[in-house]
């Protein structure tokens, strides 16, 4: 049995990560601030006497005795990460710098559950981890990107300055139940649209892409990556290469309610990434991982789940 830490562990994918773990025979402590995460999401794993919540804010330091850290605090839909944008800064790097001195102290593996974003709008497709990426580093989504890429050279530098046992994922456009349904993206904003029978907000025209991963195949990843010898740090893209336009997956969304929401088009945001899609190929050969889950499946697991939410009729 292992004493694991999950960062942003009653956020959407953190809390599937903390079952999960603790499934496999675990001790699981979930830290957060709850800042877009929620207790509800982690409620029914509160009676394992092997599961302990804390509440903290990465941006202060932290102790705890653990064989494994994995650093998933950070807000990471838009309109969130979007909303204050220092404090989005300060959970990426001072986040980062808190749980790799841990890390150092306790002499504990950590992950870092970083993101597609450090690629940008990119100039290269698929994305292949040795490309450096295209951000505009003073943009409306910098404070997520720069903030996760300074996250990444941080634990690069702990791991040759300090012999951190680190491990870096880059995480694609990732979904699935337990995703806050205002949370502003794209597959949780579709399907709540669809079930409510509201107009499906389209950005610009549509055609931009994107690869959409259903949330048990990154949870495969980031766990085969967190059990690789320590020579592996990665950088390794963890996401599915399916690759889909917006307005693709506005109709499938429409096909699978049955909805008949209408399809709007509005402002495209700035900096919006035209394309995007990983390239799989390090993953395959270093974690033996890909993913299985194909999106009309994985898109229908949570049209279930929203329609089961939306129809308890409580307030989010
Ligand atoms: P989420 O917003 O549901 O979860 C983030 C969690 O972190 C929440 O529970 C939130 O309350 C917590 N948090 C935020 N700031 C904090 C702070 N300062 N201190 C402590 N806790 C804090 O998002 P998610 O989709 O579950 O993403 C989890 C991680 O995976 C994030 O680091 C995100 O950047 C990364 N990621 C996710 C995706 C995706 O598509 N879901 C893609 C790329 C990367
Ligand atoms: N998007 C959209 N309508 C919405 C929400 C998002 O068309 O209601 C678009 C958004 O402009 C982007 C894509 O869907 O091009 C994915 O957006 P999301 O916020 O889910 O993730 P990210 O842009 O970070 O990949």
């Amino acid at each position: 049995m292992k004493r694991i830490l999950v960062t942003g562990g009653a956020g959407f994918v953190g809390s599937h990560l903390c079952e999960r773990l603790l499934n496999e025979g675990n001790e699981v402590i979930s830290l957060d601030n709850y800042f877009t995460g929620q207790k509800r999401n982690i409620e029914h794993l509160m009676d394992n006497h092997y599961f302990e919540v804390i509440r903290h804010d990465v941006t202060m330091p932290f102790f705890i005795e653990v064989d494994e850290i994995y650093n998933l605090a950070c807000p990471a839909s838009p309109i969130h990460y979007q909303y204050n944008p220092i404090k989005t800064v300060k959970t990426s790097v001072m986040g980062a710098i808190n749980m790799l001195g841990l890390a150092k102290r306790i002499k504990a593996k950590i992950l870092q559950a970083s993101t597609s974003e450090v690629y940008g709008d990119p100039k290269v497709h698929p994305q292949t981890e040795d490309y450096w990426g295209h951000v505009n580093p003073i943009g409306t989504r910098s404070c997520y990107d720069e903030g996760k890429r300074v996250a990444e050279t941080l634990f690069t530098n702990y791991h040759t300055q300090n012999n951190v046992r680190i491990k870096i994922i880059r995480i694609f456009n990732t979904y699935g139940p337990r995703m806050h349904p205002n949370d502003g993206r794209v597959v949780s904003n579709f399907i709540v649209q669809a079930l409510k029978g509201e107009n499906i907000t389209v950005y610009g025209e549509g055609n931009q892409t994107r690869s959409f991963q259903y949330v048990d195949d990154l949870l495969n990843g980031m766990i085969k990556t967190m059990t690789t010898g320590d020579d592996f740090t990665g950088p390794v893209n963890i996401g599915n290469p399916g690759e889909f336009t917006i307005l693709e997956l506005a109709q499938k969304v429409i096909d699978f309610t049955g909805s008949k929401s209408k399809i709007v088009f509005e402002d495209l945001p700035s900096d919006d990434p035209m394309q995007r899609k990983p390239d799989i190929t390090l993953a395959k050969s270093k974690l033996n991982w890909e993913p299985v889950i194909k999106l009309d499946t994985g898109l229908m697991k949570t049209i279930e789940y929203f329609d089961k939410l939306l129809g308890e009729d409580k307030q989010y």
